[in-house]
């Protein structure tokens, strides 16, 4: 135990030192066993999460294969296609949520030049919508002209994980309020809002860990990776942005990211 009653990891090495002498060489290995941990834990989770989709789509092809073709009439047999390609699509989504992560992951800050975040939400919400497929009433506020500097990509992926998450976490008939405005500060703020399902206070502070899932099925089934909030997190820390989450479980929940004031510039005037 530390000083301040953590507890602590020791490598301890016994090196000779002169005739008959010995030296006590102590190494405080905990960041590192951490890390490990870390590590395994990723693997173990990138692991499942691929069998599940392979066990699927394998025993379909063995299915396939055993049957006598005349024994399916052309519908199941659509199904069947369908059911696998819903697989395949799962690990494919699977892979470029990995890929970005680790892109990510790779270099701390984005650079870039100035975005005009207003289309890149604009875009977002068209997608959202067709996800939603008129279950949702979309409400919107989004400043015209409002930039902030980074890297185009990245902010559309962070943009469209947290309005996905809203469609996919609330129910029908839910409302999504979707916000982009200059704060009194100068900082810009890109805010999602709904009236979902909401999270308990519990799990707030674990949302965006890699494959953290509050419930596994309801985000399997709605297509979820589960690194979505990871991803945006990478993305909010790589153009120096916050990333807040407020929620009441049964009742919905606020998430934003709030770009500072260095960051934000307004587009050039637009032509009518
Ligand atoms: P997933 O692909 O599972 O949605 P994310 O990293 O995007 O992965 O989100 C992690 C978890 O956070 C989700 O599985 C879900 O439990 C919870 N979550 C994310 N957004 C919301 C939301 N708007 N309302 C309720 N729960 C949410």
């Amino acid at each position: 135990l530390s000083s301040d009653g953590k507890e602590k990891s020791l490598l301890i090495q016994l090196t000779p030192y002169g005739v008959g002498q010995f030296l006590i060489v102590t190494r405080d290995v905990t960041q590192m066993e951490k890390l490990e941990t870390t590590r395994k834990d990723f693997v173990a989770n990138v692991s499942h999460e691929m069998r599940t989709p392979l066990t699927v789509l394998a025993g379909f092809l063995e299915t396939l294969r055993d049957m006598p073709p005349e024994s399916l009439t052309s519908e199941q047999r659509e199904r069947y296609q369908d059911m696998m390609l819903e697989q395949a699509q799962r690990m494919q989504a699977l892979v470029a949520d990995l890929l970005t992560l680790s892109t990510l992951e790779s270099s701390p800050s984005a650079q870039g030049s100035p975005v005009r975040l207003d289309t890149v939400i604009n875009t977002a919400l068209q997608q959202a919508k067709v996800l939603s497929n008129g279950q949702h009433v979309f409400v919107t506020n989004i400043t015209e002209g409002l930039c902030v500097s980074g890297v185009e990509t990245e902010l559309a992926s962070a943009v469209s994980n947290l309005l996905t998450n809203a469609v996919r976490y609330t129910p029908k008939d839910g409302t999504i309020t979707v916000s982009w405005y200059l704060t009194e500060s100068g900082a810009a703020c890109y805010s999602v809002q709904d009236t979902g399902i909401g999270i308990a206070a519990q799990d707030i502070p674990r949302l965006t860990e890699r494959f953290y899932r509050v419930d596994r099925g309801r985000s399997r089934s709605t297509g979820g990776t589960g690194l979505g909030l990871a991803i945006t997190r990478h993305v909010a820390m790589r153009h120096d942005a916050e990333l807040h989450i407020q929620s009441r479980y049964g009742a919905g929940s606020l998430f934003s990211l709030e770009f500072p004031k260095a960051r934000v510039t307004q587009a050039e005037a637009q032509s009518a």
